[in-house]
């Protein structure tokens, strides 16, 4: 959260204390989680610490409670990772951003082969949990890297898909200019990515997972009215590393997103929800607001964060348009409403 002159320690109170490595003892979280909760485990990068994770799995298990597992990686290290603790593992979410050229210049060389081999060898040796594909997206081809996935997921090295748009997270990165232009190119990539899901449903009678559809596609078809889709602050809380509950991991050390604490599990804990422009936006119910960091820490003008709902709005209408062909393909049979069945809270944070 180092970016200078960035306004943010007049609009936030950091708590500069806080550790970079988690001082939570295992025992601690062990105690402050409830049956049927589900701990993702996330970063940084997990892994490197994979002696602490473990450690935190074992006196979960002692414990007795039925606690469910789940990571977000960078897939790197997966290799080194007993299998008995991979497959503790239900879901993880596995990041890669597309073919190999993409990955690979976002994330450094040898990043697609390290991580394409690595899942090979998970799954030659039995790993049957979800693996998301966690894209992050600078460029606006959404629609031919998310191909380029498919076809990992019909290899079932990934079962699903999750992207996030890299915007309004840091106050210098807005680029009018670029950022208008990565709309409407997006925006296009989108439809060409709405008529291939659709088309994937007629072809082969399965429904792709592609979470941002999913999610969205169930307030619209359900009309329910939907709170912020990743479930921070209300559903879906991070375990910081000084044991503060927090909102969501991106406000790590951010007194005003303190929730709880956990030495005191028993005590409620606090909701968080967006505020303004969200709780006055006719997509609020379809949306759910799109992050509850950037709608608080407002990083980007206006003009910015305007241009960044467009693609989300873009997005709802264009499931929105869609629904009736969707509602066909449901009455003949093609495919069923259990097809678009898909677990909230677990890591993919449905609007990009
Ligand atoms: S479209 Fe934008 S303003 Fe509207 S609810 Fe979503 S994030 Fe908030």
């Amino acid at each position: 959260m180092n970016e200078f002159d960035n306004g943010l320690e007049e609009k936030f109170d950091f708590d500069f204390e806080v550790p970079c490595d988690s001082k939570v003892e295992s025992v601690k979280i062990a105690e402050f989680l409830k049956d049927g909760d589900t701990l993702i485990f996330y970063g940084g990068e997990p892994l490197v610490n994979f002696t602490k994770m473990k450690e935190i799995i074992d006196t979960i298990e002692k414990s007795k409670k039925r606690i469910r597992f789940c990571m977000q990686t960078n897939g790197k290290l997966l290799n080194e990772i007993p299998l008995i603790y991979i497959k503790k593992l239900s879901k993880m979410l596995i990041s890669i951003d597309g073919d190999m050229k993409r990955t690979d210049y976002n994330r450094g060389l040898g990043t697609y082969e390290k991580v394409i081999k690595n899942i090979l060898e998970i799954r030659e040796k039995g790993y049957e949990g979800e693996i998301v594909a966690r894209m992050t997206l600078s460029f606006p081809d959404i629609y031919e890297q998310a191909m380029h996935i498919v076809g990992l997921i019909e290899r079932h090295i990934f079962d699903s898909i999750h992207w996030q748009i890299d915007a309004g997270f840091y106050k210098y990165d807005f680029d009018k200019k670029q950022f208008k232009a990565f709309a409407g190119e997006y925006n296009k990539s989108i439809d060409k990515l709405l008529d291939f899901w659709i088309e994937y449903m007629k072809k082969n009678k399965k429904v792709l997972k592609l979470y941002p559809f999913l999610g969205i596609f169930e307030s619209l078809y359900y009309d329910k009215a939907v709170k912020l889709q990743c479930g921070s602050g209300y559903a879906n809380y991070t375990i910081s590393t000084n044991g503060k509950i927090v909102a969501c991991p991106i406000t790590n050390g951010v007194k005003d997103f303190y929730c709880g604490d956990v030495n005191t599990p028993n005590e409620p804990l606090k909701e968080i929800y967006v505020k303004d422009p969200c709780t006055s936006c006719d997509y609020i119910n379809a949306c759910g607001g799109r992050c509850l960091y950037s709608n608080y820490a407002k990083l980007w003008p206006e003009e910015g964060e305007k241009l960044m709902c467009k693609t989300t709005q873009h997005l709802i209408d264009g499931i929105d348009e869609r629904i009736s062909e969707i509602d066909v393909l449901i009455d003949r049979g093609v495919i069923s409403e259990d097809d678009f069945e898909f677990e909230r809270y677990f890591g993919p944070e449905i609007v990009p």
